[in-house]
């Protein structure tokens, strides 16, 4: 390959979570080779929302080389072990989703199958049994606001959890920025008023900036947010929606004053219309509405908001209209959309920062070269779209298998057609609880248990296998497991503990 057919510059459009996530790790990956510059406009601002993250973002702080305390302490963070959802099922009721596995293996049979069938055994007998999430070690931490590291040995009980962060999105962003722009990232200042296309490729040449400074690269990134102004508005990408299954396209959000404790967990607490989330930072508490425009007014929104908020509001409200879906295809000529220009779907699983860190790393495992091959876009865009679909699957099932019948909202999600790909999962799971879920997908088996079991919806039996084996004395296997997390428990410290001795907050 000559010289002249590598990208030597390339532009990203927008500075919020997005833009620098990808400069960041563009700059990291591509090294003096590609000229990087993010433009960014404060007069437009960022969307100020995406502060509680999953598991595999501890990766892409690793690849970046952050180490993991300054990171929580610039960011004002807090450990993320579980989200515990409330009133899901139904109301008054609450379970956690908690991360990492249930119980131990075994056998070739996973930990779920067998504490399916002691719950199917015990609940034909009428005898009382234990919630599946009692046997996940994230659980039992998070349940009592603890937390420490996972072992490393992964013979012990203490590797079988894993966590995430929460953080201040803004002071994220601010973080990331300014280890690009150590790594050689230029930052330019300005609106984009006009995006140059050349006519007969269709390829973008170059953006012109309020005020006159036209800039040219020979690729472009857009993390422009909602608006896609390089994907959608300017190469006219449609937006595909997935409203009929995710109702929810308004939220509203604010900021409370820090109450104590800060727990290591997300909570997600369902209303009539939607639900509204908690975010614990070290030193504030992030709060939202989500909810459906057609059933909730803005204003009933934001009072209901602030009649359950705990602590006084720091922040004026910020409302945020947002729609579920994603564009056709995400990458169109030289144009890759990352972020909310490429899709959203509602930050329910904290997925969104998730979806940016994977477009980031395919782009870095698939960089064209200046004339992009077609069977390249073609093959990102196919996985983009199976990603996509895989987690709205996972997200819809949490509406879809609820017990709630209070509101129109819950009536409708209950007996809503879903997509084929969930309904046949879950028609799978109902036989006899089998999950088929393939490598690649990021949720697995006992994230849907940890859903399905929370929501009490069992299967109606287990195979004939598992049926008929008794070489396991489950209820003494379960027992000892369980004794076994208290105990290791015990040995943590608090969370609060835990981030005043290794990551205090330091303010800017
Ligand atoms: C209610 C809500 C809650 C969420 N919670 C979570 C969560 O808990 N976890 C999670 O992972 N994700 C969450 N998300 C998603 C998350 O907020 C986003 O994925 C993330 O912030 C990335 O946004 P972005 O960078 O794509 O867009 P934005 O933050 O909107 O940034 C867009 C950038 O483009 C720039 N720009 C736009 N137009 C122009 C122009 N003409 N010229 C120059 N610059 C321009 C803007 O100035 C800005 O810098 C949530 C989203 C919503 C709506």
């Amino acid at each position: 390959m000559t010289d002249h057919q590598h990208i030597k510059n390339l532009i990203i459009v927008g500075g919020g979570s997005a833009g620098w996530m990808t400069a960041a790790m563009l700059a990291k990956q591509l090294g003096n080779s590609v000229s990087i510059t993010l433009i960014e406009s404060e007069q437009i601002g960022t969307i100020g929302v995406g502060e509680a993250t999953i598991p595999p973002i501890q990766n892409f702080n690793r690849l970046l080389g952050i180490n993991e305390n300054d990171f929580l302490s610039y960011c004002n963070g807090s450990i993320k072990l579980a989200i515990e959802f409330e009133n899901w099922r139904k109301l008054g009721h609450s379970y956690m989703h908690p991360f990492g596995k249930f119980g131990a293996d075994f056998d070739y049979m996973s930990f779920p199958y067998y504490w399916l069938k002691d719950v199917l055994t015990k609940q034909a007998a009428g005898k009382p049994y234990r919630e599946l999430e009692s046997y996940s070690l994230a659980w039992h931490l998070a349940a009592n606001n603890k937390f420490k590291q996972p072992d490393t040995n992964p013979q012990s009980i203490g590797s079988s959890y894993d966590y995430a962060f929460h953080f201040d999105a803004g002071r994220y962003a601010m973080f990331l920025r300014e280890f690009s722009e150590r790594l050689g990232v230029k930052r330019q200042e300005g609106k984009i008023t006009q995006v140059n296309t050349e006519p007969s490729s269709g390829y973008i040449t170059s953006v012109d900036l309020e005020g006159g400074q036209t800039l040219s690269a020979d690729f472009f990134i857009d993390c422009s947010g909602q608006r896609a102004l390089l994907l959608g508005e300017s190469l006219g990408i449609e937006f595909e929606s997935w409203s009929e299954w995710l109702l929810n396209d308004r939220a509203v959000a604010i900021q409370t004053a820090h109450m104590r404790p800060v727990s290591p967990y997300t909570r997600s607490i369902a209303h009539h219309a939607g639900w509204q989330w908690r975010i614990p930072l070290q030193t504030r508490m992030g709060n939202g509405n989500v909810y459906s425009s057609q059933l909730m007014s803005d204003e009933e929104a934001l009072n209901l908001l602030l009649d359950t908020v705990e602590g006084p509001t720091l922040t004026e409200p910020n409302f945020i209209k947002f729609k579920t879906g994603k564009r056709q295809k995400v990458w169109h000529n030289n144009c890759l959309a990352i972020g909310l220009s490429a899709g959203f779907l509602e930050p329910l699983e904290s997925t969104s920062l998730h979806l940016i860190q994977t477009a980031i790393m395919r782009l870095v495992r698939l960089f064209p070269t200046k004339q992009v091959s077609k069977n390249l876009i073609d093959t990102y865009n196919k996985e983009a779209q199976n990603e996509y679909e895989k987690i709205r699957d996972f997200i819809i099932l949490h509406y879809k298998v609820t017990e709630r019948d209070d509101s129109e909202y819950w009536r409708y999600c209950q007996s809503m057609e879903v997509p084929e790909s969930l309904q046949s999962r879950l028609d799978l799971y109902q036989e006899h609880g089998h999950l088929v879920v393939h490598d690649k997908e990021l949720f697995k088996q006992e994230n849907w248990m940890a859903v399905l079991a929370g929501q009490n919806c069992l299967p109606q039996g287990v195979g004939p296998v598992m049926a008929s084996r008794n070489d396991i004395d489950i209820d003494k296997t379960l027992d000892s497991l369980h004794q076994s997390m208290t105990k290791y428990t015990s040995t943590a410290q608090s969370h609060e503990m835990y981030l005043m001795q290794h990551c205090p907050h330091k303010p800017a």
